[in-house]
């Protein structure tokens, strides 16, 4: 791939190319409805950007091409057609009306199938560094738009920050939200499937195991909690209706979430469909000393400790 030189007022490189930057999230809170007609699930989430961040640069070529490195590049992330940013990179051609003609390159820190919406991340940096290469100039709510069709969570992976996801989660209202919180995100060996986990959700739900409807319930608490900026009283509201069955599906999740507990989080919740483990901590310094000790107690694959609110997907330079 070129190298990322001089970065114009443009973003363009001087050999041509473009990166961007797109967050990693953290549900604070997920509640879950009943079963649609549809096939999809009405949700009530609120949504958290934190400072994990995968990037994808693309530069011109004759037709389209994907390479990945870092997590995922063992062959669990897809290089063709079903990645997400290819997907992105011919919605935006279709939409714009242009050729698409370019080579992406995925880096990746954001685990794949961990929770965490890294293909979602990476779909809305590509429309966002797809649009500055391809001279498209398409509106935030042109991105929008297309973000929606490529996934739930790719709206907001675009505006980024602290957001009120409703419908499947790809309506959006943002959250006044400005201060800083301070987490550790425990990730666990192997990926969960989200369609697997909402199917052992419903299935839960029929046999009686677990309410009809969201435990979660409606988001005003945790709302009020962020607004508030107390880090204790965010942690006492946590709530994610797709923990019990992710914990029905990996037993190991329930000793996870009690280790994080024990390591001194405030408060800790499996993050989205899982298995990525979210812990609060009142500070970086906590967050920094807790994410060691569980690196160190080998719990986890990988620990990191990160904060949000983070802004979306962003051209760097
Ligand atoms: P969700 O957004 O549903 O919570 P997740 O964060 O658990 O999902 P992702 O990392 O988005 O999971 O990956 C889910 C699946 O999507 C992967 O197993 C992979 O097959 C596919 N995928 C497509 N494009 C990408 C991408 N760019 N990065 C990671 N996975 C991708």
């Amino acid at each position: 791939m070129p190298h990322a030189t001089a970065g114009g007022p443009g973003r363009i490189h001087g050999d041509g190319s473009v990166t961007a930057h797109a967050p990693a999230k953290v549900n604070v809170h997920l509640g879950v409805g009943p079963l649609r007609a549809d096939g999809f699930h009405e949700l009530t989430t609120v949504y958290l950007a934190v400072s994990l961040l995968d990037s994808v640069t693309v530069w011109p070529d004759e037709g389209l091409s994907v390479t990945v490195t870092g997590e995922g590049a063992d062959g669990s992330v897809p290089t063709d057609s079903r990645n997400l940013v290819w997907q992105a990179a011919e919605l935006l051609a279709r939409h714009a009306g242009v050729r698409p003609d370019a080579a992406l390159h995925v880096d990746k820190s954001i685990p794949a199938a961990a929770g965490l919406a890294g293909g979602s991340a990476d779909a809305a940096a590509a429309l966002v560094a797809l649009d500055a290469l391809w001279g498209t100039h398409c509106t935030r709510g042109d991105l929008a738009g297309l973000a929606a069709r490529l996934g739930s969570d790719v709206p907001f992976s675009l505006v980024g920050g602290t957001a009120l996801g409703t419908g499947r989660g790809e309506q959006l209202s943002p959250v006044l939200s400005r201060h800083r919180t301070d987490w550790v995100l425990g990730i666990a060996g192997d990926g969960l499937s989200t369609p697997t986990v909402y199917r052992e959700l419903d299935r839960l739900r029929d046999a009686g195991d677990l309410p009809p409807d969201s435990v979660a319930g409606p988001a005003d608490d945790v709302l009020t909690a962020l607004r508030g900026g107390d880090a204790g009283e965010l942690a006492a509201r946590l709530a994610n209706d797709l923990q019990a069955p992710a914990v029905h599906l990996r037993p190991e999740l329930r000793r996870a979430l009690g280790v994080m507990t024990g390591a001194g989080c405030l408060g800790a919740l499996v993050s989205g469909s899982g298995p990525t483990v979210a812990g609060l901590l009142p500070d970086a310094d906590a967050a920094e000393e807790t994410a060691a000790a569980l690196a160190a107690s080998g719990a986890f694959r990988a620990v990191r400790a990160v904060h949000g609110p983070v802004p979306g997907a962003r051209l760097a330079g």
